[in-house]
């Protein structure tokens, strides 16, 4: 399904007031889509829009104001669970509900000690779960609040993700934190993020 320029600019308006977290990166990942997707299914409009569907690859925002954080985790299916299609065996079941309780937990990231950060509130999901899939792509959500008792002494974002999901290749980090911003792409190799 193709958009029309017009309703595409449309969804752009929209999607910065339902998701603030991903506006960011709306443009870079739409150019980015358009190469390594050129196969279009009904669900990509959505995927478009937010940027942030490409397998093998995950996004994630941090956003910190004054003590409080938000991180934002977003990637296909594809890359988190190693299929796309709803889940059809009980081991597939399994293996999402596993995928979602890894993601609950929080673990699967760090932020250096000095900042004393702890997760408030974890909630992981994904549409392969919803009762209308029905083929084509499928995204992979989890959201974070944390509390931060020293702030101002953050500065590391560590990713402890690559070694517990093969199909990730790479995440692209994209942070806020109080005024500044900046962002990065982690891979197994080079899998801790300077935040500043
Ligand atoms: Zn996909």
């Amino acid at each position: 399904m193709k958009f029309s320029a017009a309703v595409f600019g449309v969804l752009l308006s929209i999607v910065p007031l339902a998701l603030p977290l991903n506006a960011a990166q709306t443009e870079p990942h739409e150019h980015e889509h358009e190469h390594e997707h050129e196969h279009e299914h009904e669900h990509d409009e959505e995927f478009t829009a937010l940027g942030a569907h490409v397998h093998g690859k995950a996004l994630l925002t941090l956003v910190l104001e004054g003590n409080e954080m938000q991180l934002a985790f977003q990637a296909a299916a594809q890359s988190v669970l190693g299929f796309e299609h709803k889940p059809s065996t009980a081991e597939q079941q399994q293996e999402v509900a596993a995928a979602i309780a890894v993601f609950n937990q929080g673990n699967w990231f760090s932020l250096n000690a000095q900042a004393s950060c702890e997760v408030l509130n974890a909630q992981a999901s994904t549409d392969l779960t919803q009762a209308n899939v029905s083929g084509g792509h499928a995204d992979f959500y989890a959201n974070y609040q944390l509390l931060c008792q020293s702030p101002a002494r953050l500065n590391t974002l560590s990713l402890h993700i690559f070694s517990l999901l093969p199909a990730l290749e790479e995440v692209e980090v994209q942070w806020i934190v109080n005024d500044q911003q900046g962002g990065s792409t982690a891979t197994l190799a080079n899998s801790t993020v300077q935040l500043q």
